[in-house]
């Protein structure tokens, strides 16, 4: 099943203004969060999960505040909005005055608004496949936060339930959890864990699937890697991914000696993402490769190897560029 994502953070604690605001963004094709909590707010509101962060300045003004400066502090896109001329004024003089709209406006603003990256390049579609929930987020959650706050589309595929692992429900709530926080799409499949070789008609399932998301780029397991699921998992992704320009094979916790990365990604903030992401699943803490203290080593290891700070590290599948 696919997971519905929301791509606008609302912070408003105003029913009449919510209202309003709802209706202005479900006309726009855009989906919403609200949070009616300041804390909450301001902790969401650095995920790379969201086009447009917007607040109602009738919620307080130092309230909204504080919630679009730690949104415009990560580089998103950010709407203050009232329907109080005076604060629309008030606010318009200050450092936000670029993003404050009276609610009347809404609909011109949110036409014109660009698209979050716009100017970076062309978005791209992206696709992560993993054989367990938690894959992608080790392998290459840094990467795909970069990819969300770039614009680009990300859907993680998830090929099993981590039902070995774990309870599946609480599993596949923990991917879910970190899907949204990337703003990405999720499709859990139902492969059994543990049991990946054998499942055969996962091959058509992944490529139907694949062909109908159309990807730019995919990530995929490494054939490098001494888990079972995993090497099946990666042998799967590479029949569905082979119409699929550019393909990395990312690293995993499992990786055998052979490992041999050629593409590094310097991560930069979005190696918090990565330890965000990676916390997400609370039901694996115990494992001491989902400690914070060994994502970052590991990040730093790649790094190092380039001789920068934190960055994720991947095998060329292969890789198609139409301009040099
Ligand atoms: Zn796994």
């Amino acid at each position: 099943m696919p997971v519905a994502r929301t791509d606008t953070l609302l912070f408003s604690k105003d029913v009449g203004q919510r209202v309003i605001i709802e209706e202005a963004i479900a006309r726009h094709d855009r989906s919403l969060h609200l949070e009616t909590d300041v804390g909450n707010a301001e902790d969401k509101a650095t995920w790379p999960a969201w086009q447009l962060v917007m607040a109602g300045l009738d919620s307080g003004v130092d309230n909204a505040r504080r919630v679009l400066t730690r949104a415009r502090q990560r580089g998103l896109p950010t709407l203050a909005v009232s329907s109080s001329p005076a604060l629309v004024a008030h606010f318009q003089e200050g450092d936000l005055a670029q993003s404050t709209v009276h609610t009347r406006d809404l609909d011109r603003v949110l036409t014109e608004l660009p698209r979050k990256g716009a100017g970076h390049r062309a978005p791209r579609r992206v696709v992560a496949i993993g054989a367990h929930p938690d894959d992608v987020e080790l392998g290459c959650g840094g990467v795909l936060a970069r990819h969300a706050m770039a614009g680009d589309e990300v859907t993680l595929v998830c090929l099993t339930d981590g039902g070995k692992g774990g309870s599946s429900s609480r599993r596949i709530d923990e991917a879910q959890r970190a899907a949204w926080y990337l703003g990405a799409h999720l499709h859990m499949l139902d492969a059994r864990d543990g049991q990946l070789a054998q499942d055969r008609h996962m091959y058509s399932r992944l490529q139907d699937l694949v062909c109908g998301i159309q990807p730019d780029v995919a990530y995929i397991h490494s054939l490098n890697d001494m888990h079972p699921d995993h090497v099946a998992a990666h042998q799967l992704s590479l029949v569905a991914t082979r119409y699929v320009p550019t393909v990395f094979a990312y690293a995993a916790p499992s990786m055998s000696t052979a490992f041999s990365p050629s593409h590094f990604v310097v991560l930069g903030e979005s190696a918090e993402d990565k330890l965000r992401l990676v916390g997400m699943h609370v039901s694996q803490r115990d494992k001491a490769y989902m400690s914070d203290h060994q994502v970052r080593a590991t990040l730093l290891r790649w790094g190092a190897q380039v001789r920068f700070e934190e960055a994720e590290a991947f095998e060329v599948v292969r890789q198609v560029v139409q301009t040099v």
